[in-house]
């Protein structure tokens, strides 16, 4: 299975068994909006539940927050977002291809390694960028005149016309924020945004969560839901969407008590258990990428990416940053309100630091999609962890049409939603091999078979999804039996 082909079987897997498909598609569809269907759905909530349950839930230091999506101009005017939220697009004028500049140079410098050599420098490029570009394959940060440049220098054609020469226009920004006319309120107080990162819900509403709980520094609020970004570039299916959503998560401290190395240096570690330990994903599919220089905001100190191995190559799949308190000091300018924090012991007045670790949840699916994807000789197998798993267990009348397998299957069926954790499946379509081998492609841990034996005997078939083995179970202890093995 080469990548690119995996990446493709990903994608018609998740269409035929309803994980995601193209958003309106019944109208040819619309580019870069995906919905999820019915076993869709089911993980991504429960992709959201455990990272909910891990950083909220299980933690006494940080609290839940969910914040309205149409937001306050104000709230992207001070956050910067309206000025700077912005990617460098560049066009084909033959064939009309619209692209980020940095996806554009990024691809071109994966495919043509060797030609850092035909060029030493340029008037806006120097050797040491040139040089760490064609190193990291990075090149995010840079200004609108070195994509030029670079564009320029190289003769980077255009991937999809390839027509000579190029035919690029020069690189222009474009901002990624959605903006919203509201219509009840006319002139400046009807402009909104819908979010472009679900973080600035937690600095407006820091003061509204200081005044309303007991918190006390080092805290972190957290939140979980819909960001939206005018993406130009054609994502990897759900991998960038207009339109996805993010858990993030902004922990404040006091810099002069709080050694940010060090609580740096523990969210890396409690974002890489979650992935590893939770989720089920390969160490050796994942890697720390620290961001250059150019590519760093401005007010951070530090910023990482954990990026997974997707199979169009390593990707960002979680970001975090020391930010400083550039934000709250921001929002505190612009609303003119105080924002400070009270030492409850001295009455101390501090603007507090904030580390932010930021998830993309729609582009984990994705990457638990990959990671979980496995071919055999007669099967697809999604090897999924149980608890992920849309579906927990499937049970089946050997044959659909004698009525006394069908009633007794209903029995099961029913204590077993009873008692199992999740989603617990009924199907009489086709044969059972069939019927494995439905479950298979859709990550269902067990099947359970009620047969002519079960009459007699009160056992059923307890079918495995990663090894095939088949084992006799009494109903009687169906309850216990996945309680133990769907932990
Ligand atoms: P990228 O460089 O891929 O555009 P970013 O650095 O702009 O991402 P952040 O602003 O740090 O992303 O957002 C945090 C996380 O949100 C990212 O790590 C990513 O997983 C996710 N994310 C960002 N943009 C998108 C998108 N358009 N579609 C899906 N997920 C996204």
């Amino acid at each position: 299975m080469t990548t690119d082909n995996k990446m493709e079987k990903i994608v018609a897997l998740a269409k035929r068994r309803g994980f995601f498909y193209l958003g309106s598609d019944l109208y040819g569809g619309l580019a870069n909006t995906y919905d999820y269907g019915p076993m869709g759905v089911e993980l991504l909530r429960n992709v959201k539940n455990l990272w909910w349950k891990t950083f909220v839930t299980k933690r006494a230091d940080i609290v839940g927050l969910d914040a309205s999506i149409v937001s306050h101009h104000k709230v992207w005017e001070a956050s910067g977002h309206v000025a700077g939220f912005a990617d460098a697009m560049v066009d084909c004028r033959n064939c009309k291809l619209r692209m980020r500049a940095d996806h554009l140079i990024e691809d071109w410098i994966l495919q043509n390694k060797d030609a850092r050599q035909t060029v030493a420098s340029g008037e806006y490029l120097t050797t040491e960028q040139l040089d760490t570009a064609f190193t990291l394959e990075k090149v995010e940060g840079w200004s609108m005149e070195q994509f030029d440049e670079f564009i320029k220098l190289f003769g980077v054609l255009c991937p999809t016309c390839s027509v000579k020469p190029p035919q690029w226009t020069s690189v222009r920004k474009f901002n990624l924020l959605f903006p919203v006319e509201l219509g009840i309120v006319e002139g400046e107080g009807g402009k909104a945004y819908l979010r472009g990162e679900t973080a600035q819900g937690m600095f407006v509403n820091f003061q509204n969560v200081l005044n309303s709980t007991r918190v006390k520094l080092p805290f972190g609020i957290a939140q979980i839901g819909k960001s939206f970004r005018n993406e130009i570039t054609p994502g990897n299916s759900i991998f960038r969407t207009i339109e996805f959503e993010q858990g993030e998560i902004e922990y404040f401290f006091d810099d002069t008590k709080t050694d940010w190395q060090v609580l740096f240096e523990k969210w890396k570690e409690s974002m890489w258990d979650f992935l590893t330990k939770k989720l089920g994903i390969a160490e050796e599919h994942l890697r720390w990428r620290p961001h250059t220089d150019e590519e760093r905001s401005f007010y951070s100190k530090r910023t990482e990416d954990l990026e997974y191995q997707f199979p169009f190559g390593f990707k960002e799949l979680w970001g975090l940053a020391y930010r400083t308190n550039y934000d709250l000091k921001q929002h505190q300018e612009f609303s003119k309100k105080d924002l400070t924090y009270a030492n409850p012991q001295t009455g101390e007045k501090i603007l507090p630091h904030v580390i932010e670790p930021a998830l993309g949840v729609t582009r984990l699916v994705l990457a638990v999609l990959a990671e979980a994807y496995r071919e055999e000789e007669n099967r697809i197998v999604l090897s999924l962890p149980s608890h992920l798993a849309p579906v927990k267990v499937a049970v089946f009348p050997l044959l659909p049409n004698k009525p006394e397998l069908v009633a007794k299957a209903r029995e099961v069926l029913e204590m077993l939603q009873d008692a199992v954790d999740g989603k617990v499946l009924w199907d009489d379509r086709g044969n059972i091999g069939k019927r494995y081998l439905s479950q298979d492609e859709i990550g269902t841990p067990f099947c359970v078979t009620v047969d002519f034996q079960t009459l007699e005997d009160s056992m059923v078939t307890i079918r495995d999804r990663d090894s095939a083995v088949q084992e006799r179970v009494a109903i009687s202890t169906l309850g216990t039996y996945f309680q133990e093995n769907l932990r």
